[in-house]
């Protein structure tokens, strides 16, 4: 109860991508080890989402369904630890309020699976079928029932890659995760699950940049660090090839983007920005978060240390020296 209180109720699914970011982030959680995401439309007709993760037992799944059901937190100091990546409980409530959803889940040891269709948050119905271990969803007509929302999303094919960005944001940020999207019957990403960062950059951005890698490894007290930034030569006119991630999650804090700059100051020219993807894995008593429920505020709790972590290792891959 502390928690959710704790936590600010809110609108989770604000387009298609809040729906494939909520799934996503669930199959990871169920442990899976291979995701595939199937759009049409942008998202708007069709989200299929097919994972190899724990499943659901089928005495379980209204459950799943009810607002801030979720079995994963007892306390906000526990979110940015690597073990989960949901917390609030909200997001199958939430995009089941919306949209017309079936789910087909068996657990590894049942014999049978279950098929569950919930409408409008209107539970159509629940029953045993034979299915593969895993879970998947199937989200249809998205703000089908919320004329005024759905007139808010952008064409199917901006929507479509928002989607695109985020899944290849989500695999960027599980590399031990495979993860396949097919975008209207087009194979668009497929990484091969096998630990190996340099891998999805190279598949994510392709062969010319991958050239181009320097690599990150560092560790320093409650912080390490690994993955690859760009030489200076690969640079750009805007800040969407920084990425990094803070124990799991794709997160923007100000202090790591300066850090990061900071670190190319003298090697790249004005107004251009360093690619980067950069794991940080941080003691979550080094982090203070302001929960909000579609995002997540960052404040570290030792400023200093982490900015001179982010700092020092960028600085060491760059000029190749020891600091
Ligand atoms: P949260 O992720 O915050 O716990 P959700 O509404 O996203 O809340 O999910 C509710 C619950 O449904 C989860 O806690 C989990 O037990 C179950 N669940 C959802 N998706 C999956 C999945 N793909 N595999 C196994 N269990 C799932
Ligand atoms: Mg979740």
């Amino acid at each position: 109860q502390e928690t959710i209180n704790q936590i600010a109720a809110g609108e989770v699914i604000e387009r298609p991508s809040s729906v494939v970011k909520e799934l996503m982030e669930n199959a990871i959680d169920a442990g899976a080890t291979a995701v595939t995401i199937e759009i049409r439309d942008g998202g708007t007709s069709l989200i299929r989402i097919t994972d190899n993760g724990c499943g659901i037992p089928k005495e379980e799944i209204p459950l799943a369904f009810l607002r801030h059901a979720t079995s994963k937190i007892s306390r906000v100091e526990d979110l940015l630890t690597v073990s989960s990546l949901g917390f609030r409980g909200e997001a199958l409530s939430s995009i089941a309020a919306v949209a017309q959803v079936e789910l087909i889940t068996r657990t590894e040891h049942s014999l049978t699976g279950a098929r569950y269709c919930i409408e409008g948050g209107e539970e159509k119905s629940l029953q045993e079928i034979g299915a593969p271990a895993g879970t998947t969803f199937l989200v249809r007509n998205l703000f089908y029932n919320t004329p005024a929302r759905r007139k808010f999303l952008k064409s199917p094919n901006t929507e479509g890659n928002y989607i695109i960005a985020l899944v290849e944001r989500m695999a960027l940020s599980h590399p031990e995760v495979s993860v396949r999207l097919l975008v209207n019957g087009q194979n668009r990403l497929h990484t091969a699950g096998n630990h190996k960062l340099k891998d999805i950059i190279y598949t994510v951005y392709g062969r010319e940049l991958t050239k181009e890698l320097l690599p990150v490894q560092a560790d320093f007290p409650k912080i390490h660090l690994e993955g690859y930034v760009g030489k200076p030569l690969v640079s750009r006119g805007n800040r969407t090839y920084e990425n990094y991630y803070i124990n799991g999650r794709y997160i923007k804090s100000e202090l790591i983007t300066k850090a990061i700059e900071a670190a190319y100051h003298g090697f790249v020219m004005q107004h251009k920005y360093p690619f980067t993807v950069l794991h940080l894995s941080v003691d979550p008593e080094l982090l203070d978060v302001n929960v909000h429920p579609t995002k997540m505020e960052l404040r570290f709790r030792e400023e200093d240390a982490i900015y001179q972590a982010v700092y020092d290792s960028l600085r060491t891959a760059i000029t190749g020296e020891e600091l």
